[in-house]
């Protein structure tokens, strides 16, 4: 039997401290203690108990969502009633040649179903198993986050001519409502052979809308518990970081991505991952620059450094930043100098560190305990990435911004409401200091793009300035067909209770 321990009302905290929410009850929910779970027989137990905290939830009137990783920035995981916490179901099963559709057009052994409470850390060293070899297409610069905390807001890389984490993703396993489990999936890309998903109790709908509308959906569509992912064979990343001088060469690498006119250290060869720093109090002492090459796996590298905070060598930024502490009334430029120049090191060619290797597990890890700090990001169409660069240096607020500014870049997805929604996004990310400067950073910026009309979006996950009038601005129509699928996948009662204060903001409940 599956175990639900109800916690009493108390208030929750989100990792960064940036958010709490009275709730009137928590559920921690674990799965029965099986040994070699069966994917057919096993599943089953722990969806009757989520149908039923639904149910309840429904009859007493409260509303109800479930937790991540509780690492987003924004109001997006929590609801005034009741949550559930995730973590504990994290059981896995790979697919295999015999249970696919037979419209399936990838290679069945990439398949791997999990359970939606799995970390990313978790689901690295599972992929990563010995005889299976596999690994995630792309994450976060770390690994905290759950897989489906992650891509319900959209978490996002910068391997360029891939997506976000939601672009993996085939297959959702949804409890909508008691008596209601659906398996959602793309009825141009049909996965799973439809006995197998009628044998696991679930409805079969294979829609193209609905599937790209509950891919990112912050915990409007129910609980979703479990997934299906595309993974790939196991490779390495090589990484390398150099500060290069923002000029002409750099921005054009930035405006086009093409490095054809920058140094990298593999001239000629297109790197899996690029990513720019910017310190702006002082962008005339040049840009971090990262690039990571796509390698074959193989035993015997030096395992990549992980710093004495604990900082892997990938992208976590926020962990550097979250290095700032509380700067009220001081002077921040100097501070966010010397934090650049102590934490952002170089390494690759022509520098004293070699370059780092190693599986993406181990480039995007981190295992900092997180501080009290803050971050919002926009996504902007590639074209658009130097007029947003020169709008943010030059606004006057940056002066007093405990924070830098990185720059990504991600192909857009068919999710919906992804927000790496241009054909190729640059998502810009403004980690900073927890301060009332950062904020007013923030809405300046906010403010500066929409006077010079210049289409964003934002991380779902992370600060934001949501109204209805802006994501209808950002998403237009696709917010329309969001909707609606949402009504097609809930009924009214369920819908009344997977629907949170943030989504109201947003103008989608
Ligand atoms: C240190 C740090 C680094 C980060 N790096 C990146 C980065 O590199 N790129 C990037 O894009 N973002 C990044 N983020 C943002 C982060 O990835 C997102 O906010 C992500 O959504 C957090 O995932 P989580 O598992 O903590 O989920 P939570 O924050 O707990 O929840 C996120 C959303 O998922 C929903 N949800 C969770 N589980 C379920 C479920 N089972 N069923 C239905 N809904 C569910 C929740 O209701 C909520 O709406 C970073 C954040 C931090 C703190």
């Amino acid at each position: 039997m599956p175990i639900v321990n109800i916690n009493p009302a108390a208030t929750w905290v989100n990792h960064h401290q940036n958010v709490s929410q009275a709730y009137d009850r928590l559920y921690d929910v674990f799965n029965p203690n099986v040994d070699t779970p069966d994917f057919m027989t096993d599943l089953q137990p722990t969806i009757s108990a989520l149908e039923g905290i639904i149910g309840d939830a429904i009859n007493d009137q409260k509303r109800l969502r479930a937790l991540g990783g509780g690492w987003s920035l924004s109001t997006a995981a929590v609801t005034d009633g009741r949550l559930i916490n995730t973590q504990n179901l994290n059981w896995r099963f790979p697919i295999g040649a015999g249970g696919v559709s037979t419209g399936y057009p990838g290679d069945p052994s990439l398949l791997m179903y999990m359970q939606a409470g799995m970390s990313v850390a978790v689901a690295n060293n599972a992929l990563f198993e010995q005889t299976r070899q596999q690994a995630l297409k792309t994450s976060g610069a770390s690994n905290g986050q759950t897989m489906a905390g992650a891509f319900s807001t959209g978490t996002h890389g910068s391997r360029f001519q891939f997506g976000a984490m939601q672009d993996y993703v085939v297959a959702l396993h949804i409890i909508a409502g008691p008596g209601r489990v659906l398996w959602l999936e793309r009825a141009s890309y049909p996965v799973l052979r439809d006995d197998i998903v009628a044998g696991v109790g679930a409805q079969l709908i294979r829609d193209d809308t609905i599937f790209n509308s509950a891919l990112v959906s912050f915990g409007s569509f129910g609980i979703i518990y479990g997934i299906v992912i595309e993974t790939e064979p196991l490779y390495l990343l090589e990484e390398e970081r150099h500060l290069l001088p923002l000029d002409a060469r750099l921005r054009q690498a930035m405006l086009t991505l093409d490095f054809s006119g920058i140094p990298t250290p593999h001239p000629g060869e297109t790197p899996f991952h690029f990513d720019v720093v910017v310190n702006p109090h002082n962008p005339a002492g040049g840009a971090y620059v990262t690039t990571m090459y796509q390698r074959p796996y193989h035993t015997g590298y030096p395992p990549p450094e992980v710093s004495s905070s604990g900082l892997g060598p990938g992208d976590d930024l926020l962990a550097v930043v979250g290095k700032l502490g509380d700067v009220a009334g001081l002077i921040v430029a100097p501070l966010v100098n010397a934090l650049v120049t102590s934490q952002y090191s170089q390494f690759g060619p022509g520098t004293p560190k070699p370059a780092q290797v190693g599986t993406p597990g181990e480039i995007f890890f981190s295992t900092v305990t997180l501080q009290k700090e803050m971050s919002a990001e926009i996504g902007v169409a590639l074209g658009d990435t130097l007029r947003v660069l020169d709008l943010m240096l030059g606004l006057p607020e940056v002066k007093d911004y405990p924070g830098l500014l990185a720059f990504r870049w991600v192909k857009g997805s068919k999710a919906l409401l992804a927000f790496t929604r241009f054909d190729t996004t640059c998502t810009i990310e403004f980690p900073a200091a927890y301060a009332d400067n950062t904020m007013a950073y923030y809405n300046a910026v906010w403010r500066g793009l929409e006077a010079a009309g210049i289409p964003y979006t934002l991380h779902w996950g992370q600060i934001n300035n949501f109204t209805p009038a802006r994501v209808q601005a950002m998403y237009g129509a696709a917010a329309n067909h969001w909707v609606v699928s949402r009504n097609a996948v809930l009924d009214p009662p369920a819908r009344a209770v997977f629907t949170s204060p943030f989504l109201q903001s947003c103008g989608l409940g």
